[in-house]
């Protein structure tokens, strides 16, 4: 008999996992709440304009997350990554930038000539943290989880370094606080979105989330609760309005983290509790804007210095026509994210107020465009990135030990989502194979061998 596994949450980690687990014999079926798949990856369509969830920028070291685009047949529609180019606005003007080595940096506008000289020590850094760090597996260097990045980058190469490459870097791309997020992540994301091409896909990810679906897997399947039954477990989960249950012998947790609790919290030891009751996240605001006319002439993803007060942090701009399937012809799609201060502060306000204020970052950035809008459309995520403050490896750590002990004893459940990573598509789709792996690992020998 095929062990049977319920996948809950059909975002990427979710999708991964289940789709591992068919390729190890075992029948996996996933319960999703949203009407479609892919979480926070998942955009929408409108007119012939596309867009994911997110400005997603995918890096050349996405590995896994290239193997799955292949696996899932879609490596001639999604890949390979379409290049961007990068500028940092500051004040009135946005200023091109590489911040790919020690010399990029250097010459990014505002750090200091003298800090420039201490990014020397950049190079002999990232060569000893390269050799600790896997960034499939972070948490082998949680020793490193032992200071904020704010305290690494300041002490290391001074504090123009940090207002004008770090916090740029962290607040577009984890929308994270400099001074509370552990350097641990700083590094891995430095490694992966500087040390190497970065650049977007050439379609959605909602086409990659729909490929990697199956028949059996279930949407609009908001679950209620998980609990043990027997060897195996029975998971409630409300579908049109009516209750359901469908029993398993193991269970994927892949929700966001502060999911975990409310739905399966009595099956989970006091360390496991603690860990859950911890998580954060930051929200996020995000405008899609529809634009008519020429306003970049190339794919470009822009920083805005997060301590200028501006509500927006990351905008990426991309051309219509070929080789373009996303945007129009003669149109252009620009993607703003607004920092998680401003989004938390405006979560509930009226689209029409988000559009007005994140559409002046806009025309600041590329005059003109608020008035050639064809349409727009925000997109909230009141948990848009886990946050990986000091100290959160080490909690990981702890939980990937605690996982361990527990399907060591014959429990078969496991937890899979970024938030055991790195806030990255990449990361969620690891973290699934990681759970599926380690389950099927434990349920086909005992349950395929009974
Ligand atoms: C604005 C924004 C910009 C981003 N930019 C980038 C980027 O540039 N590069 C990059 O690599 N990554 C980026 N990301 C991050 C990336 O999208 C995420 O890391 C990834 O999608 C997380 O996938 P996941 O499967 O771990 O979680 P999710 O996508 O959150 O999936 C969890 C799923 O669980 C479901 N769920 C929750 N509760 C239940 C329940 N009770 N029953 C059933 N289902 C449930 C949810 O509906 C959701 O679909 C960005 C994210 C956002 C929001």
């Amino acid at each position: 008999m095929r062990p049977s596994v319920v996948v809950i949450g059909g975002g990427l980690a979710g999708l991964t996992a289940a789709r591992c687990l068919r390729a190890r014999g075992c029948e996996a079926t996933v319960l999703e709440a949203a009407p479609g798949p892919g979480g926070r990856a998942a955009g929408g369509e409108h007119e012939g304009f596309c867009w994911d969830g997110g400005a997603h920028a995918v890096s050349a070291r996405d590995v896994n997350l290239a193997a799955l685009i292949a696996e899932a047949g879609l490596a001639a529609e999604l890949l390979p990554l379409r290049p961007e180019r990068l500028f940092q606005v500051s004040g009135g003007s946005s200023v091109p930038i590489d911040p790919a080595g020690t010399l990029g940096i250097a010459r990014i506008p505002g750090v200091r000539w003298r800090d420039a000289l201490r990014l020397r020590r950049l190079p002999r850094l990232l060569a000893k943290f390269e050799e600790l760090i896997d960034p499939a597996d972070p948490v082998l260097a949680a020793r490193l989880d032992d200071r904020s990045l704010a305290d690494f980058v300041r002490l290391y190469f001074g504090a123009s370094a940090l207002d004008h490459w770090a916090a740029p870097l962290m607040a577009g791309d984890a929308l994270a606080d400099p001074h509370e997020t552990s350097r641990l992540l700083f590094i891995l994301l430095h490694l992966a979105r500087h040390e190497a091409p970065v650049g977007s896909l050439r379609g959605s990810f909602r086409e990659l989330a729909s490929a990697l679906t199956e028949e059996s897997d279930r949407f609009g399947a908001s679950v209620r609760n998980v609990e043990a039954a027997g060897p195996g477990f029975r998971v409630t989960y409300e579908q049109n309005g009516a209750e359901q249950t469908k029993e398993s012998d193991g269970v994927v947790l892949a929700t966001p983290a502060e999911f975990v609790l409310p739905l399966a919290g009595a099956s989970l030891g006091c360390a496991e509790r603690r860990f859950f009751e911890a998580a954060q996240s930051v929200p996020a605001l995000v405008l899609v804007a529809a634009l008519e006319g020429d306003f970049a002439e190339k794919a470009s993803r822009f920083r805005f210095r997060p301590d200028e007060r501006r509500p927006v942090v990351s905008m990426a701009v991309e051309p219509g026509g070929a080789p373009s399937r996303l945007v129009p012809e003669g149109c252009e799609r620009a993607v703003l994210v607004a920092s998680a201060e401003w989004s938390a502060a405006h979560f509930d306000a009226p689209d029409d107020v988000v559009t007005k204020t994140l559409a002046g970052s806009l025309g600041r950035v590329l005059p003109g465009a608020p008035d050639a809008m064809r349409f727009s459309r925000v997109l909230r995520h009141r948990r848009a990135f886990p946050r990986f403050d000091v100290g959160r490896y080490r909690d990981l750590q702890r939980l990937r030990d605690v996982e361990a002990d527990q399907l060591a004893r014959g429990r078969h459940l496991v937890f899979a989502g970024d938030y055991r990573i790195a806030p990255t598509a990449e990361a969620a789709v690891v973290s699934g194979q990681r759970a599926a792996t380690q389950l099927a690992d434990k349920m086909t020998v005992k349950i395929g061998g009974r």
